[in-house]
């Protein structure tokens, strides 16, 4: 069995780092749309995500704007394919994180600010299994 990769381009790396910032001193999520074909999860949109938790050590997203991301990925044929969020030290899934990635198990990524490095996780049979990330230039 192959790795499972996530495929993200520069730029969306880029944009994410900038919303990131924009939504300092709490944590920043976006939801990551793309398709998978076998173990490559591509990202194609990303949609930023109103931290409704307002903080800076976990978020929540607000259940319409959910609905809505969901309702317009199916429109275009697209699936929601990851999750993003910030962290402000720490780059692991924290308790909270673990407890959510078992409802939504999609991959998990998390941009830690003060290292400034990105982390993939998934949740594979309760274990936490780390996916590499692929950053292309286009
Ligand atoms: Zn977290």
């Amino acid at each position: 069995m192959s790795e499972i990769t996530l495929l993200i381009t520069e730029n969306q790396i880029n944009s994410l780092i900038s919303s990131t910032k924009d939504d300092l001193p709490n944590e920043s999520c976006s939801l990551l749309l793309g398709n998978i074909v076998e173990c490559e999860y591509r990202v194609k949109v990303l949609k930023r995500m109103n931290n409704i938790a307002h903080s800076e050590s976990s978020f929540n997203m607000e259940p319409d704007e959910l609905i809505k991301v969901y309702q317009w990925a199916s429109s275009k044929e697209l699936d929601v394919i990851g999750v993003y969020h910030s962290h402000l030290d720490g780059a692991k899934p924290s308790a909270t994180d673990l407890s959510f990635m078992r409802i939504n198990p999609v991959i998990w990524l998390i941009y830690e600010l003060s290292g400034s490095r990105f982390r993939a996780f998934m949740l594979v049979q309760d274990n936490l299994k780390e996916v590499k990330v692929k950053i292309s230039k286009a």
